[in-house]
């Protein structure tokens, strides 16, 4: 197979949970099945725990911040699933071929479609904890992201004035969460900011435009694959179509800058590659 597994960023979390919010919601869970140990490594009590929690439970609400997404129960509890590298959180009718990467499967009473969680590359995992609703433990120490309505921007603002380049301090999940190396990329091309920039060097409103940037461009995101999205199959699809018709910076180097006409280029650092332009992307010294 010549798949290719981008990995999932916010606005495909953020698709996944629209997509449960409308699929798995009061519901009761009928059972519980677990294929693989990797998707319970976080689980402190193994597959028994988490079947005892879930079992039963029904999920009334989701939530999401960052790359985290979890599920309230009635009672109270939450699972807590990270999709890693090549996580799906898929709702199908039950009765069919099983993925050939299947790691879990929930059922419900209704013995309508079924949640299953498909992983190649086992990076992902499930969790259930009981009393996560508010907040999962795993999740308290990650920061807000752009999206979050509960978030105070002037905090977000405040967070990227710091000694660090700006674009490592928008990779850092305890500063802001949520934006990937494609998004932060993307964001920095639409504010004209180098990501090698000290954050400190950058005034406050210079911070506060690339913060709408970075949030606008998760917003283009979701919304491209809000598009492709299937109500009852959560792919990878809507993330084919964003990269194709959407980005300006990232994996176009080579081409012209959209608005002003010089060569993007690439160039890793800090382990990752950055594209940017030259010309309107300028370092200050
Ligand atoms: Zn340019």
């Amino acid at each position: 197979m010549g798949d290719t597994y981008f990995m999932p960023e916010l606005p495909e979390v953020e698709t996944v949970r629209r997509g449960l919010e409308r699929t798995v919601l009061d519901r009761p869970i009928a059972h519980v099945e677990v294929f693989h140990p990797r998707t319970m490594r976080r689980q402190p009590g193994g597959e028994q725990e988490f079947s005892d929690i879930l079992t039963g439970a029904t999920f009334i609400a989701t939530a999401r911040r960052g790359k985290f997404l979890w599920l309230p129960t009635a009672a109270g509890d939450a699972m807590l699933a990270h999709l890693g590298m090549s996580g799906q959180l898929l709702v199908v009718p039950p009765g069919g071929e099983d993925p050939k990467h299947l790691r879990a499967r929930i059922t419900f009473d209704d013995e309508g479609p079924e949640l299953q969680f498909v992983d190649q590359r086992t990076f992902g995992y499930l969790m259930a904890e009981r009393g996560g609703a508010q907040l999962p433990s795993l999740v308290a120490h990650i920061a807000a992201d752009p999206l979050d309505e509960s978030s105070d921007e002037d905090v977000l603002v405040a967070a990227l004035h710091r000694r660090g380049e700006i674009k490592k301090l928008l990779l850092d999940q305890q500063v802001i969460s949520g934006i990937g190396n494609i998004y932060a990329d993307e964001a920095l091309w639409r504010a004209g900011i180098h990501g090698r920039t000290p954050g400190i060097l950058l005034s406050e409103e210079k911070r506060r435009e690339l913060l709408d940037h970075a949030r606008q461009v998760l917003l283009d995101a979701i919304a491209a694959g809000g598009t492709s999205f299937d109500e009852l199959y959560v792919g990878i699809d809507g993330e084919k179509g964003w990269f194709e018709r959407s980005l300006d910076a990232y994996g176009r180097a080579g081409q012209a800058c959209r608005r002003c006409g010089e060569i993007i280029v690439r160039e890793k650092w800090g382990g990752r590659s950055s594209h940017w332009c030259p010309g309107c992307q300028v370092l200050p010294n």
